[in-house]
């Protein structure tokens, strides 16, 4: 059998690939890491989560001060923002997490850590920088990067993506962003918040598109009242910059073509799977634009190389790359035959209101031709909710023609964190009497998830048939009180 040098090697440092080198060094197998940047973390730590949630936070923060009044608090007189201070707490943040995902952390943990571009020579081999390195399994968790499309002109114009943004050296006056997924979304509030004058570009009729368009307009209105400008339904016609002022032609949903003329242009238009230059042709591992295909232990069409997080073009996120790193694991070292299952992949686009989501939605349930009915509690109706001022929202529950829950979708504050105990819920397959019947703490916004069980329940339980029963059994002697009919 012949001799390879490493049990596993992994190539990138991000989400997935942290996982599997972390699980796999501590189960005692020869493990190798390489990662192309100076420092491990990947995306998630240096140019997504982890400084957009510090930005949006950052952003929340003076959009309260600014906001003092409605609390009952003096007006505050506040400057603007200085944009480099942001980008120096995003920095701090981005350096208290790297310890966890340093060098030194997972040789530790037993795992040998190299730094540089991997390409495969044979299918058990690498070339790192003039060194060739073998493994028994590998594993690709390269990432992806953000797409630039053909938009005319958009390739000589200067444009913002991911990589620039959380970095710039003052806040931009005015920003139109292509795109109206999670991306481009998060960060139109938070800089229009900031105070940049923000216009989002996107040919779907809704923003978020992968979520139901009564949840994702209830986000875009409450953007519009913040300031927020929306395009939708339009087309980009071309970008353009002539001695350093950019220009962005479209066509609107009536018909209308517009110039806008922004400082700074962010493109959030979708990722492509980092799988360049790395020989995988040579080697015969099959991918396409969506990425590296693999089965659901996460083999690619050659068993012992793995791909795992968006370079599989599955889930784009961190939490969806930390599971299918477990896959691996699982397969490669375990030699157990996991499979990943989605079915309650949960998410969270970190608008304020937040929006998360867990099993089929409205949209995914009718595209698969279910029979489906939908509980809504609206966070109007929660008294924590009216104490902080975050009445904006709505829970949803899905259920299916039997009464099981297929999905649950809340928007709301913190709704990422409500969501977890639908995370457990859904997962361990507890009843929904359990939820209704369980204590929750008052006054707390996660009472909305006990609430929207009891409305479904409530019909039931005081229905006109019960109270017959409970009269004709017991001589309840009925009503004590009547609203008077005008
Ligand atoms: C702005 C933004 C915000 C986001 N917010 C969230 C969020 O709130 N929650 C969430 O769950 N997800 C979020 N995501 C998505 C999340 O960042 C990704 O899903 C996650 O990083 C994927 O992990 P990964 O391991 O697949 O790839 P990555 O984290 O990108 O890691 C891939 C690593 O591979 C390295 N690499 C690439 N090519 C090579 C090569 N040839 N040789 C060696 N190394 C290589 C890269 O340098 C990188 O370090 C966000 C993304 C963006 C862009």
């Amino acid at each position: 059998m012949a001799d390879f040098e490493y049990d596993i090697g992994i190539i990138g440092g991000g989400a997935a690939g942290l996982t599997v080198a972390s699980g796999a060094a501590q189960l005692g197998a020869k493990t190798l890491l390489i990662e192309k940047e100076p420092a491990l973390g990947g995306d998630c730590l240096h140019y997504g989560c982890v400084p957009s949630k510090t930005l949006i936070h950052s952003a929340r923060v003076y959009h309260l001060m600014k906001h003092a009044e409605r609390f009952g608090l003096p007006k505050v007189g506040i400057s603007a923002v200085d944009f480099r201070q942001i980008a120096k707490r995003i920095q701090r943040v981005i350096a208290i997490i790297q310890h966890h995902d340093s060098e030194e952390r997972f040789c530790g943990l037993g795992a040998k850590v190299l730094f540089g571009n991997a390409v495969f020579t044979d299918e058990h081999t690498i070339d790192l920088e003039g060194n060739r390195l073998s493994a028994k399994s590998w594993v690709v968790a390269t990432g992806s990067s953000p797409v630039a499309p053909p938009i005319p002109g958009l390739h000589d114009t200067t444009f913002l993506t991911n990589r620039e943004i959380f970095s710039l050296d003052h806040l931009p006056k005015s920003m139109v962003i292509l795109g109206g997924g999670p991306i481009g979304i998060e960060m139109a509030q938070a800089f229009n918040r900031l105070g940049t004058k923000v216009t989002v570009v996107d040919r779907a009729d809704q923003i978020l598109g992968k979520e139901d368009k009564d949840m994702a307009d209830m986000v875009a209105s409450v953007m519009q009242d913040e300031g927020v400008t929306f395009f939708l339904e339009a087309s980009i016609e071309e970008v353009l910059e002539t001695n350093g002022q950019k220009s962005v032609k479209i066509l609107d949903s009536s018909g209308e073509r517009r110039v806008l003329n922004p400082e700074e242009i962010l493109v959030a238009m979708g990722r492509a799977p980092n799988v360049n230059h790395m020989g995988l042709e040579d080697i015969g591992v099959a991918y396409d634009r969506s990425g590296i295909g693999v089965d659901k232990r996460m083999r690619t069409n050659h068993k012992h190389i793995y791909a795992a997080g968006d370079v599989n073009g599955g889930f784009q996120f961190t939490h969806a790359a930390g599971y299918e790193g477990g896959i691996v694991v699982s397969n490669a070292i375990f030699r157990l035959p996991r499979k990943a299952d989605y079915t309650y992949l949960p998410w969270c686009t970190y608008t304020d209101p937040e929006l998360a989501s867990i099993g089929m939605n409205e949209k995914t349930a009718r595209s698969k031709g279910l029979d489906y009915a939908v509980w809504t509690e609206e966070f109007r109706d929660n008294d924590r909710s009216l104490a902080e001022d975050e009445t904006t929202g709505r829970i949803k529950m899905i259920l299916d023609a039997k009464e099981r829950p297929l999905g649950v979708q809340i928007l709301g504050p913190r709704a990422g964190d409500l969501l977890s105990e639908w995370v457990a819920i859904l997962n361990g397959k507890v009843k929904l009497s359990t939820l209704a019947a369980a204590v929750h703490p008052y006054p707390t916004m996660g009472e909305i998830n006990k609430r929207v069980v009891g409305s479904f329940f409530s019909p039931k339980i005081f229905s006109e048939k019960v109270q017959k029963g409970l009269k004709f059994f017991f001589q309840l002697k009925g009503r004590a009180c009547s609203l008077r009919e005008d």
